[in-house]
């Protein structure tokens, strides 16, 4: 079937409908890690629970119920999955959307459907946190790289992983995000996938979020641990400047295809952040043109 409208279109609607939220939330004094008070102006609820490791949060579409997991302790974190889960709100209450989303998504399996909002749900919580035009003034000035996450971040007192979000939501290019923690390898429990690693340290980076800029075509997951050896593991050791180079985009299934392609990684914040790019990001002298 042919769609009305496109996925670019759908990311365009979803950062509108946060910019408008954003300003509301302003206008009402509220800030956003104010969870409760946020949830509460909107007529939804919010709680916290106790899920396991993998989870940030939920959002129960029948009780307008926002959780996010208390075991969860980092606030950039919190702040990011808290804007994702009322992003979901946000999109089941606005009836314009969801017809436009209905008609998008209608001759999709349920899982293509999760995905796309998920997805969406977290370019409208990157656009809640910072606003599209500050980055993508940022990006004619400096072109697309990783080292706009630490500026960004100070310049707005931004969160890491919004700003992350921001520059992935509107890069022109094929390009992959990676966000990833460094766990103990008991901590992430018996995972198949490291029977085949033979572990020379008690550590590995795990996949806490991933993403995909608008005309890149898959999606990644998340959950599981980046190969060892792999470049991003080389920013812990050079003290967390920029390593760029090439090497395989990490999925679940990087042993059986390896996929490799130009990549940047940085360590900022606790995260060691990664952009894989299929395709070169357009240079600053070719966006002074646009
Ligand atoms: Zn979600």
């Amino acid at each position: 079937m042919q769609h009305r409208v496109s996925e670019t279109q759908l990311s365009d609607l979803v950062q509108g409908l946060a910019r408008k939220t954003r300003q509301e939330i302003e206008e009402a004094n509220l800030a956003i890690a104010d969870f409760e008070g946020v949830a509460r102006r909107y007529g939804a609820k919010f709680a916290w629970q106790e899920m396991d490791a993998g989870t940030d949060g939920h959002y129960i579409k029948d009780l307008r119920l926002i959780t996010l997991n208390s075991r969860v302790s980092h606030q950039e974190r919190r702040n990011f999955s808290f804007c994702h889960e009322f992003i979901h709100d946000r999109i089941v209450c606005d009836d314009d959307f969801y017809a436009v989303l209905h008609e998008f998504t209608e001759d999709m399996s349920d899982e293509e459907m999760e995905q796309v909002v998920e997805r969406l749900c977290n370019i409208g919580a990157a656009e809640l946190l910072i606003p599209s035009s500050e980055v993508e003034e940022a990006i004619k000035e400096q072109g697309f790289s990783i080292e706009l996450i630490p500026d960004l971040c100070e310049r707005f007192s931004a969160s890491s992983i919004a700003v992350a979000f921001k520059l992935l939501s509107i890069a022109k290019h094929d390009c992959y995000l990676f966000i990833t923690e460094k766990r103990e390898f008991e901590e992430t429990g018996n995972q198949p996938i490291l029977i085949h690693v033979k572990p020379d340290r008690v550590w590995h980076l795990w996949v806490v979020y991933s993403g995909s800029s608008p005309s890149a075509k898959y999606n990644m997951g998340r959950n599981y641990p980046i190969a060892l050896g792999h470049l991003m593991y080389r920013v812990n050791e050079n003290g967390g400047y920029v390593t760029r180079g090439e090497d395989d985009i990490p999925r679940r299934n990087s042993k059986k295809r390896r996929w490799e392609v130009k990549c940047e990684c940085m360590a900022y914040k606790g995260w060691v952040f990664g952009f894989f790019h299929e395709r070169d990001p357009i240079s600053r002298n070719q966006l002074r043109l646009f």
